[in-house]
């Protein structure tokens, strides 16, 4: 199947998962997730009409941002090592991901040197998995009253990632509680956080049904990574 097939059906897909929830299409930004993959495919992506990317890697980005079209918006995905931060907030427009409070203080430092400030989602542990970098979700209103003192990040929403089962149906409580989480935070913080980003090539509709803002998708645009 051709990338702007496979696109057109993801687009398909996340209509009809946002008329299922009653949602505007226009509330859905899809990120396309090209890491691994070279700039000849993000071209290939930007031609099927795609124009935000998501990149988990800041050495690799560094080297693939410059050889992509220049209009396109990039958005970092990953865990954020402290030593990158200063890179990142330079390469990217918004970090999804950050997962602790040391790290939210460097990336407001770093984008007060840079002269920005920089939008970002909280990477929260829903499930609690030992694995999974992130805020335990009762450390979130301190972690958003602490980032109110910082001058320099916009805490623009919330980010999780399920763990990974093969039916979808089983993330739907995760995503749930994250959008219930933000809704409890909302308020007493301040802070909007209208953005929910959640959902990957496996449950991206689910999400959107629970009320996803942003979905993170690679293997369904790009193909399996090798
Ligand atoms: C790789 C990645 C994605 C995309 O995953 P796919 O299953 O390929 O859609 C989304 N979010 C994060 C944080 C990732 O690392």
């Amino acid at each position: 199947m051709s990338m702007q097939k496979r696109v057109d059906g993801i687009q398909q897909r996340i209509a009809q998962a946002c008329a299922r929830a009653g949602r505007d299409v226009e509330s859905v930004r899809l990120i396309a997730v090209s890491k691994t993959y070279a700039p000849e495919h993000v071209q290939e992506a930007v031609e099927c009409g795609l124009s935000v990317f998501g990149e988990n890697r800041v050495y690799e980005a560094a080297s693939k941002i410059p050889a992509c079209p220049g209009h396109l918006e990039w958005e970092f995905i990953g865990h954020l090592q402290r030593n990158k931060v200063m890179r990142a907030v330079s390469l990217f427009q918004m970090l999804h991901g950050v997962d602790s409070l040391p790290l939210l203080r460097k990336v407001s430092a770093c984008a007060g040197e840079c002269g920005k400030t920089m939008p970002v989602c909280l990477e929260v542990n829903v499930s609690g998995e030992s694995s999974k970098y992130g805020f335990a979700p009762d450390d979130v209103p301190g972690a958003l009253e602490e980032a109110n003192a910082l001058m320099h990040v916009d805490v623009v929403g919330l980010m999780t990632i399920p763990p990974f089962t093969p039916d979808s149906e089983d993330a739907r409580p995760f995503f749930q509680r994250l959008r219930e989480l933000r809704d409890a935070c909302s308020v007493p913080s301040g802070f909007e956080l209208a953005e929910l980003s959640m959902g990957m090539s496996g449950d991206f509709e689910v999400a959107i049904e629970e009320g996803a803002t942003c979905v993170r998708v690679g293997t369904a645009i790009f193909g399996s990574r090798t």
